[in-house]
């Protein structure tokens, strides 16, 4: 196998001994997107030379026995986390030229624990979609069928995992932005608990759900991506201060005796047939790994979709505010006063989608519709957190599949907003309620298109996922397969 298609484990092995060196994997790493990227377009920026440099620091770090978490693994970035001095465009015009003056929080850590940046992916403009459609500069394939989408909207952190353009990434996820993607591309992707990683330089799209997490060739790397990002972080309010487990120390633990929940609102008509039976399989595996599925019910389900569609934009809404052309990014010419600079630099600036994810949210919390729309859709919120307390009374985790369909063709949906919003369908709930999920290969479709299943666990619980998670991969046995480009 080449170095470009190990996993941090593998890789952290292999510089332990000495036998590669941090230089050696960038370089096969970027010998790959040579290759491939003109077919994935998983990137939206590389960073090739700092790469190298780090790669070389890296070395030196080894060689004066000094190896941490990260040290020489080339990880991509999701072009919402600002880096500093490096352009971050959330794949909008509106910040095409924009240049951080820091680093979120998330990319210090990665850099202390020694990583190596590879450039930074492509996604739905302002994290706003499930296809990276929407993409300002262009779409992703999907590397398993290139005429079809990668998911979203951190689609191409997904991709460049499983085109084997990086060795592990991080994305974002509001509404199902990490999970999904894994999901439609075969790789594993967490989102953890809201408060778990710091938010601090994440680009907002809806500040009471967004959250960061990582894209993993497999579940231990998760958990040791999981062990750099998660924590406290006093530049993030909503980051909670409490200590962070060893994550890797939940591997290989099994399930026996576990109870596993299947929601009945998740097992519905309408989902694909091939999900179904990957599904079912999924279920016996766990069983046979000593667990007992059980029915619940999540009985607020049907509103997950409605109430995320006001929430997300009317945060969406509030946060978009701050591009207008005066503080920073992209600004229209020739306005002949204020007024017109503000609508011209919003107008050209930014995508259909963004501007209709604003007017949505514009419309949600305007006087005279803010209690029917906003007030009624947080409080039908609170009702879907309690589902899920009350169901964490009688399982250890839930199981459900992460999407309703394998990946779609490009251009399937983008005429009809709806059914690509219902593409979420699965996802927005573990949102809304705060809690963790995470995505795992489970299956392939005929077509060859992977399929994925998502554990979800109670606020602050990854550990119990990615116990779960390790044991499915271990029996499941797709960790072999790889697209072919
Ligand atoms: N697809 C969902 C949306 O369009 C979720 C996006 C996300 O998680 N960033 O809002």
């Amino acid at each position: 196998m080449k170095l470009n298609e190990l996993t941090i484990h593998e890789l952290q092995d292999k510089l332990r001994r000495i036998e590669v060196s941090a230089v050696d994997i960038v370089s096969s790493v970027f010998d790959r997107i040579d290759a491939v990227e003109g077919k994935v377009h998983a990137y939206i920026a590389l960073m090739k030379e700092e790469a190298y440099e780090q790669a070389a620091r890296a070395d030196e770090d080894i060689k004066q026995g000094h190896i941490k978490e990260l040290t020489g693994i080339p990880i991509a970035l999701k072009d919402i986390l600002c880096t500093k001095g490096f352009r971050t465009t959330c794949a909008s015009h509106v910040l095409h030229n924009y240049i951080p003056p820091y680093d979120a929080t998330v990319i210090e850590k990665l850099k202390q624990a020694g990583a190596v940046f590879t450039g930074k992916t492509n996604m739905d403009e302002f994290a706003m979609g499930s296809s990276t459609e929407t993409s300002y500069f262009g779409v992703t394939k999907n590397p398993w069928a290139l005429e079809r989408i990668p998911g979203g909207s951190s689609g191409g952190s997904a991709a460049a995992v499983a085109a084997d353009e990086c060795i592990a990434s991080i994305g974002s996820d509001t509404g199902g932005s990490i999970r999904q993607p894994a999901a439609l591309c075969g790789v594993v992707g967490m989102k953890p608990t809201y408060g778990r990683v710091s938010r601090f330089g994440l680009i907002a799209f809806a500040s009471s759900l967004d959250q960061l997490g990582p894209f993993t060739k497999d579940v231990e790397d998760c958990a040791i991506m999981m062990n750099v990002m998660a924590g406290y972080d006093p530049k993030d309010s909503t980051s909670v201060p409490m200590d962070v487990p060893d994550y890797r120390s939940f591997i290989d633990r099994g399930i026996d005796a576990w109870t596993v929940g299947i929601p009945k609102e998740y097992f519905i008509e309408g989902i694909d047939a091939e999900v179904m039976t990957a599904m079912q399989e999924t279920i016996k595996l766990v069983e046979k790994a000593g667990a007992r599925c059980v029915e619940i019910s999540l009985p607020h389900t049907d509103y997950c979709v409605a109430v995320y569609y006001i929430i997300a934009p009317a945060e969406a809404s509030s946060n978009l505010a701050r591009y207008d052309g005066v503080k920073y990014g992209y600004r229209s010419s020739k306005c002949r006063d204020l007024l017109e600079m503000y609508k011209k630099t919003r107008s050209e600036g930014f995508g259909a989608e963004v501007k209709r994810r604003i007017m949505i949210g514009t419309y949600a919390l305007s006087s005279g519709y803010y209690d029917a729309y906003y007030k009624k859709a947080s409080q039908v919120r609170a009702l879907i957190k309690r589902d899920f307390d009350q169901a964490f009374t009688k399982c250890d985790v839930i199981l459900a599949p992460t999407t309703p369909t394998p990946a779609f063709k490009i251009g399937e949906k983008t005429d009809n907003p709806l059914q690509m919003y219902l593409s979420d369908i699965f996802t927005i709930s573990t949102n809304l309620a705060g809690i963790p999920g995470v995505s795992v290969p489970c299956g392939f479709a005929g077509k060859g298109l992977p399929i994925g299943a998502q554990f979800l666990a109670g606020h602050f619980e990854e550990g119990k996922l990615i116990q779960i998670a390790s044991v499915l991969e271990k029996t499941a046995h797709l960790k072999s397969r790889r697209p072919n480009l």
